[in-house]
């Protein structure tokens, strides 16, 4: 099913992210993680694509996999070192395993390697051929703090609406965690004529170390009453889960009460996080 359909129902709607192994080793217990959440039967469930694309066939075996279960997948396609040929390779590819979602990003060159598309500059690049190649719901990610590599904000949202423009159907957001940013950017994205759906990208925070170190390079700001909680609880992993969970449940239901009825979980390979969620927020969805 396209995402555009699911996220037009106007009941509250949850989905989750999963990302797919650097390595074979890895495989089948990501695997088995990504059905875990799938069992929960999520509105969708994403498929990141590791930096660069190495990682991108799993990306489609694991869509693919989630597609047998009945739940809809949506997979992450990335152009920053990719060649035209190869991009329309992997939607012949993404095509024929039965998945019908594409959240098409630039993504960031990885370390160690040089060569930049010559063909895709931006994500909007991508979304043309995405739009071009036909069959496909196509999103985009957006960032309510503004993306790192822009200094103006109100340039990052012109960019977003030439994005939008090539073909987008709805964006997904980079996480935050006060929901005030997330309904200021609403108001100036509106404003500057982007109408798709926005699905705000929340992330339950169970470990203390990486979200310091993931925000320090996303530049996502952390209010001080999160900040508070990862002090206190930070050094307890059961108490850290606990907290982190209660805080995301308590962003999700202040973004469903303030009329947005589509959330997507950055669940991380945790079916248990993405299940005591489901089960928090289980009278509303
Ligand atoms: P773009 O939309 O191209 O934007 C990147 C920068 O270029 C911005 O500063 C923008 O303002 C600027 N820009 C865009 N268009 C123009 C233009 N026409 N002219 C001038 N400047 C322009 N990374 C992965 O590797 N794999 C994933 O699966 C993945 N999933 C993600 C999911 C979400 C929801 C989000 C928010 C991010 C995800 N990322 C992923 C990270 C993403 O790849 C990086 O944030 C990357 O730096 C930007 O990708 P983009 O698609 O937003 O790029």
């Amino acid at each position: 099913m396209k995402i555009s359909e699911i996220i037009k129902k106007e009941t509250p709607s949850l989905s989750f992210e999963v990302f797919p192994p650097k390595n074979s080793e890895s495989y089948e217990s990501i695997k088995s993680s990504a059905l875990e959440i799938a069992k929960l039967n999520p509105d969708f469930m994403s498929v990141t694509y590791g930096a660069g694309g190495t990682t991108g066939s799993y990306t489609i075996d694991i869509a693919e996999s989630i597609v047998r279960t009945g739940v809809t997948p949506i997979a992450h396609l990335t152009c920053v070192c990719s060649s035209r040929d190869k991009i329309r390779e992997t939607l012949s590819e993404i095509k024929a395993r039965g998945v019908e979602n594409i959240l098409a990003l630039r993504g960031d060159m990885p370390q160690g390697m040089t060569e930049k598309s010559l063909d895709f500059t931006h994500a909007s690049d991508l979304v043309k051929e995405i739009k071009d190649f036909g069959g496909f719901c196509i999103g985009g990610a957006c960032y309510p703090e503004g993306h790192t590599e822009c200094d103006s904000f109100t340039k990052d949202i012109q960019n977003l609406k030439i994005k939008v423009d090539a073909g987008c159907e709805f964006l997904t957001t980079q996480m935050f965690f006060d929901n005030h940013i997330l309904f200021n950017f609403l108001y100036k994205i509106r404003e500057a004529g982007i109408t798709v759906p926005v699905i705000p990208g929340i992330m339950p925070v169970t470990n203390a170390a990486q979200i310091k170190r993931i925000c320090s390079l996303s530049g996502t700001v952390l209010p001080r009453k999160f900040i508070r909680m990862v002090d206190r609880f930070g050094d307890n992993p059961v108490a850290m889960k606990q907290a982190g969970i209660a805080y995301a449940t308590e962003q999700i239901i202040d973004i469903y009460s303030n009329g947005i009825n589509a959330v997507h979980v950055y669940s991380m390979n945790k079916p248990d996080v993405a299940e005591k969620i489901q089960s928090n927020l289980k009278g509303i969805i």
